[in-house]
């Protein structure tokens, strides 16, 4: 059983798929360097936390190999004589073409390589239109995949056998960093105390999910997005657990979104780092040190616009960032630095420990107006408004920027608004929201002639 994005034991296709097949089953998991190696360190720290975790829900038995898959898991199988890999599907344009590449050399060598399940309660390329093409459009999209339904979650036939640690030696745990990050629950267990403790909260949670989900000041969304990332749970599960009333709708739509965007990039995985929309290659960027510069200034979250770096900073400390907050602060890259999407979606990607390529560069492309269900050009998120708006009462900004802490909350959003500079410690904004949304249009507007 090769282990990926599915690390978990309950409801786990491909191993209850394993189980039935064979009478002991080796639990696998490759440290490929093309993914740890670009992680950053809380989602490196998640990543490990979350598979010591595995690890101890079987005993300890999982076995680690380094290198690249395409490589390990062939010799692997010639070592120990195993003839077939389980393992769930992986839809993301690396994973597809990793899998294929390793299931031609198992092949070669009489082996198989078995898919079941996947992380996705429709697989990616199922819901289609009458006429068969795919949907690039979310609405229509999310009613066909309402109606195509999904499956129930499966249980194990019986306590797993497994032939892994001590019996085969393992390479040894990956390096988990010495960091202090608050990141989210890791265990099997932990994840499903969060999803409780949200569904269970009354409208506080779950059920007051429509009205509270775009605020970060409070905990009003769930935050399973790590949980299910890394298969601690599946979709199905949580779909499951909803009724129709209008706050479990648009949660579930929300898992719809998930869905959507795994769906558009298996049919066009160029879309990982490049614009959906072709057109929009036009858009003028900034380059040269200025831009560098910036760049790194938005990194680390000292853009001087309150929001932004709160967002930038809750990043690096917890690796997750609320949602509402990732538009702001793509859209200040995009639109207000004028750089390109794919820097942060970079940025994005080495941080987050929920980061999921389908979502992420989709996300990054609704806001820079490229991608599926774009935001029309003109949609220009100004920092201080939305922050006002969103995070009335300044706690989310003084949670993350502490050198704003003393503020009053009719100055927290502009530190400079009241004259005398800003708060020691603390930076005059990098740039002119009003004259950067002027030059943002006149860009965008150099392309699509609107
Ligand atoms: C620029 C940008 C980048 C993003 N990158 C990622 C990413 O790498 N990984 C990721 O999981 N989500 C990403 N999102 C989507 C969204 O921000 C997160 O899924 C959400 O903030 C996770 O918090 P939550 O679990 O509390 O969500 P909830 O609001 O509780 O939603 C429940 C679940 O629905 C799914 N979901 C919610 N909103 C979206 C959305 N807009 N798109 C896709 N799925 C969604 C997630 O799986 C989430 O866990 C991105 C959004 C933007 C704007």
């Amino acid at each position: 059983m090769w282990f990926r994005r599915d690390l978990r034991l309950n409801d786990n296709p491909a191993l209850v798929r394993a189980l039935a097949d064979y009478d002991e089953v080796v639990p696998l998991f490759v440290v490929d360097p093309n993914l740890f190696d670009r992680s950053g360190l809380s989602r490196l720290t998640f990543m490990c936390d979350a598979l010591n975790a595995l690890d101890d829900s079987m005993g300890r038995a999982l076995l680690y190999r380094y290198g690249d898959p395409v490589e390990v898991i062939p010799s692997f199988c010639d070592e120990f004589g195993i003839d077939a890999v389980v393992t769930a599907r992986d839809f993301a344009p690396y994973g597809a073409r990793r899998d294929r590449a390793v299931a031609e050399r198992l092949e070669a060598a009489g082996r198989r390589l078995v898919f079941e399940g996947s992380p996705y309660a429709v697989d990616p390329g199922t819901v289609r239109k009458d006429d068969g093409t795919p949907y690039a459009v979310f609405t229509p999209f999310s009613k066909r995949w309402l109606s195509a339904g999904w499956s129930s979650p499966v249980e194990a036939p019986r306590t797993p056998n497994w032939l892994g640690a001590p019996t085969i030696t393992c390479a040894g745990r990956p390096t988990r960093p010495d960091i202090d990050v608050v990141l989210p629950p890791f265990t099997e267990t932990g994840a499903w105390n969060q999803w409780e403790e949200f569904r269970d909260r009354g409208i506080e949670g779950l059920d007051g999910y429509d009205d509270r989900r775009n605020d970060p000041s409070v905990a009003g969304t769930s935050r399973m997005s790590t949980a299910l990332r890394w298969g601690l749970v599946h979709p199905r599960q949580l779909l499951l657990e909803l009724d129709d009333s209008k706050a479990h709708q648009v949660f579930r739509s929300e898992i719809a979104w998930r869905e959507f965007y795994g769906d558009v990039l298996f049919h066009r995985p160029d879309t990982t780092w490049q614009n959906l929309n072709r057109k929009m290659d036009a858009i003028v960027h900034d380059e040269g040190p200025v831009a560098v510069e910036r760049f790194r200034a938005w990194c680390e979250g000292r853009t001087g616009y309150p929001i932004v770096d709160a967002g930038m900073r809750e990043l690096l400390a917890t690796g997750w960032m609320h949602n509402r907050v990732r538009m702001i602060v793509a859209s200040f890259l995009v639109k207000d630095l004028h750089l390109p999407w794919q820097w942060g979606a970079r940025h994005f990607m080495r941080h987050l420990a929920d980061g999921d390529v389908a979502s992420n560069s989709h996300g990054w492309q609704w806001t820079a107006g490229t991608g599926t269900d774009a935001a029309p050009y003109f949609r220009v998120f100004n920092p201080v408004a939305q922050g006002e708006r969103w995070d009335p009462t300044g706690d989310y900004v003084r949670r993350f920027v502490p050198e704003l802490a003393d503020l009053a909350t009719s100055q927290i959003h502009a530190p400079w608004s009241k004259g005398g500079g800003v708060p020691l410690g603390y930076v005059p904004p990098i740039v002119d929201h009003a004259v950067e949304r002027e030059e943002a249009l006149a860009r965008y507007k150099a392309v699509t002639g609107g």
